[in-house]
């Protein structure tokens, strides 16, 4: 995010503001999606706009912009989930989320079923679990980040998103691992080892007798793989695609933002 743009959004700027809210609408619309199930998107994503442009002028810009903005949309999130307490549980809303990942039509098919397949594992993880593989392997968060937005700790922030990796890798087990041999007694956990390795918490000498381990061990060795499809396939779900749906949300944020600021002069 730029400096100078957040600097004329909270100057009153409506350009800058309708820039600004474009730029976070793809994030905050994919993880309303998978962290409200049951809600109205729509009203989430709306909420969570409003309450950014109102919000802005308290911005300090001691945390990131992604993790404020994501502790709006938390906030947004479960006010929603308060209103919608009494009603029946919906299941997640995984359709909108599939992107058009490649122009090649054969390679397409396959990222759409990865893709599927991912929604699926997504949805059947705990809310906790779900929320940090979103903002930090989806939404590409630092880990800083991200523990600034759940406001956790960042080592309890990095704990959970071990236990989460290792979760989605046991979700996904059946679609990327079914022909693996199963782990033998002499193996290591490779999903925490793996993941300690993507935070850049594995010492080199642990890191070197991972390696050793995965080039001799085909269980181990399929895990990985699996994991780093599962993770190359949230990343490629990141697309900075607005709906026209979405870009109306916008207008009316801004519209709504406007009308109070000139009220206020
Ligand atoms: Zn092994």
């Amino acid at each position: 995010m730029d400096d100078a743009l957040l600097e004329r959004a909270r100057a009153g700027d409506a350009t800058a503001m309708e820039t600004l809210l474009t730029e976070v609408t793809p994030s905050v619309e994919r993880f309303v999606r998978r962290m409200c199930p049951g809600s109205d998107a729509d009203d989430v994503l709306q909420e969570t706009l409003l309450s950014l442009t109102t919000h802005l002028p308290s911005f300090e810009g001691r945390s990131a912009l992604t993790s404020w903005v994501f502790t709006l949309t938390r906030t947004a999130c479960s006010r929603q989930r308060r209103g919608l307490k009494n009603r029946p549980h919906e299941t997640d809303d995984t359709v909108a989320l599939m992107p058009d990942l490649s122009p090649d039509p054969e390679q397409r098919a396959t990222d759409e079923e990865l893709s599927q397949s991912l929604s699926r594992a997504l949805a059947s993880l705990a809310p906790e679990h779900r929320e940090v593989i979103l903002l930090r392997d989806v939404e590409g968060l630092t880990a800083p980040e991200a523990a600034a937005s759940l406001d956790v700790s960042v080592d309890a922030l990095k704990s959970r998103l071990h236990r989460a990796r290792a979760a989605l890798r046991e979700a996904l087990r059946p679609v990327f691992e079914s022909a693996a041999p199963p782990p033998s007694s002499r193996c290591p956990d490779v999903m925490a080892l793996w993941s300690k390795r993507l935070e850049g918490d594995l010492s080199p000498a642990d890191c070197a007798a991972m390696e050793k381990h995965l080039e001799g061990c085909s269980s181990c060795g399929a895990a990985c793989v699996a994991l780093k499809r599962a993770l190359w396939v949230c990343q490629r779900s990141r697309t900075p695609e607005v709906t026209s749906e979405a870009r109306a949300l916008v207008k009316r944020a801004v519209e709504a933002w406007s009308a109070a600021s000139t009220k206020g002069t």
